[in-house]
C-alpha cells in the first residue's frame, strides 16, 4: 500500500526546470552543458570498499576533477560544478545498471571516456547465477532467469566481466559511438587500478 500526504498536485513545480516560465527545451539543455564539465562516467561498485574508486580515478587521470566544487549563483543557489567526473554506483559495478544513465549524462552534459570498475573481492564473486536464480525461486517464488542477462548477475572471471560490460556498453544503442571506454579492476586494499580493457574510439580526446 502507498501512503501519501494530501497536498495541491501543483505544489512542487517551482521546482521542475520543463514547468517553468518561458521554458525552451534546448535553451536548458545547452545551460545544463555549461553547468557541469562532464567528461567521464564511471561506474563502480556500492561496496563501501569501493567508494574511493573515482577519487583515485581522478588521481590517475590527472585532468579529471572529482568531487570537485559546486558552482552557486548570487543568491547562494547551487546552479553547477567543476566535477569532470559522475559515479554510477551499482551492485558489482555492472554495465547493465548503467546504460540509462549514460544516455542521459550525454544528452544533458556529453560524455568522453566511460570506465567500467570492478573490483577485488567484490560480494558478486561469492555467489553464481544459478545459484541466485535458484535462491530467488525458492525465497521468494519467482523466476528471475528470464529478468537479467545471466552473465550481468555474478563475477567469476575479472576479464571476462570486464569484456562482457565494455562490451555491452559498446554494442548498446544508447551510447554513443565516439566514447572511449574502458574496464578496469580496482584492489580495494591497495586502492590501485589494472587496466584490462581499452576500446579507445578516439584516444586524443581521453583523459
Ligand atoms: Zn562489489
Amino acid at each position: 500500500m502507498n501512503s501519501t500526504t494530501d497536498g495541491n498536485a501543483n505544489e512542487f513545480n517551482e521546482y521542475v526546470y520543463s514547468l517553468s516560465p518561458g521554458y525552451n527545451e534546448p535553451n536548458v539543455r545547452a545551460a545544463f552543458k555549461n553547468a557541469v564539465p562532464l567528461r567521464t562516467i564511471v561506474m563502480f561498485c556500492y561496496d563501501p570498499r569501493a567508494a574511493q574508486i573515482p577519487f583515485m580515478l581522478a588521481r590517475i587521470w590527472p585532468h579529471e576533477v572529482y568531487p570537485g566544487e559546486l558552482v552557486l549563483d548570487k543568491a547562494g543557489n547551487k546552479v553547477g560544478s567543476n566535477a569532470t567526473i559522475f559515479p554510477i554506483v551499482v551492485a558489482g559495478g555492472r554495465a547493465i545498471d548503467a546504460l540509462r544513465s549514460i544516455t542521459i549524462g550525454h544528452h544533458l552534459f556529453g560524455v568522453q571516456n566511460i570506465v567500467v570498475a570492478h573490483h577485488t573481492f567484490c560480494g558478486t564473486t561469492s555467489f553464481t547465477a544459478d545459484g541466485l536464480i535458484d535462491a530467488f525461486q525458492a525465497e521468494q517464488g519467482a523466476d528471475l532467469s528470464a529478468v537479467y542477462e545471466r552473465d550481468s548477475l555474478a563475477i567469476r572471471d575479472f576479464r571476462s566481466s570486464l569484456n562482457h560490460d565494455v562490451n555491452l556498453v559498446r554494442a548498446s544503442a544508447g551510447v554513443p559511438r565516439t566514447l572511449n571506454i574502458y574496464g578496469y579492476l580496482f584492489h580495494i586494499d591497495t586502492d590501485e587500478f589494472t587496466l584490462v580493457v581499452e576500446d579507445a574510439q578516439n584516444v586524443a580526446r581521453a583523459r
